[in-house]
């Protein structure tokens, strides 16, 4: 025994059904217009506790529903915006520099020869607002991709630890 019903036969008919009952009611709301205000009036005034707090409860839902909507959304802008600029100064290949790191959460841009800081503060933007910028100003050079260990250990320690130990063994 089949489950598929002759859906289409019912769909269709289903859908006529739709259009004449919402016909008729469009032709009985206009045609009782006042009497259905007034009875509206009345079921306002006798139920306006409930009806305020049900309507603040899903104005909340919805706000909330577009502001997680909206914060999704702007993650997803500034992650294409971090892939693309990472891109960009790794030559396409999103690996560290230094020892070449691929998870993409752990990359960050190094300012090749240093003074990041203060580039920072000269153009107010770090960060986000520090991709955004370059993007906007076509990628200028002295930047290169590191991952966060070895993009620390460079501003702390002048040279990564990796590449100590290259020299070292070198
Ligand atoms: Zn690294
Ligand atoms: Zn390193």
């Amino acid at each position: 025994m089949s489950l598929q019903a002759p859906s289409t036969r019912v769909e269709e008919f289903k859908a006529e059904n739709r259009a004449r009952r919402t016909t008729y009611e469009k032709a009985y709301r206009l045609k009782n217009k006042d009497r259905i205000r007034a009875q509206q009036r009345e079921y306002y005034r006798a139920n306006r506790e409930r009806i305020l707090a049900q309507f603040k409860k899903s104005y909340i839902v919805r706000r909330d529903a577009i502001r997680t909507g909206q914060n999704a959304s702007l993650k997803r802008l500034r992650a294409e915006l971090k892939a693309e600029v990472l891109s960009h100064y790794s030559k396409g290949t999103m690996i560290c520099a230094c020892c070449g790191e691929t998870e993409p959460r752990f990359l960050s841009l190094d300012h090749i020869h240093g003074g990041g800081n203060k580039h920072r503060r000269e153009v107010n933007a770090r960060g986000i607002g520090l991709y955004r910028l370059l993007r906007k100003q076509g990628y200028p050079d002295g930047f290169q991709v590191l991952c966060m260990n070895c993009n620390f250990a460079k501003s702390a320690y002048s040279t990564c630890p990796h590449q100590r130990h290259e020299k070292d063994a070198a």
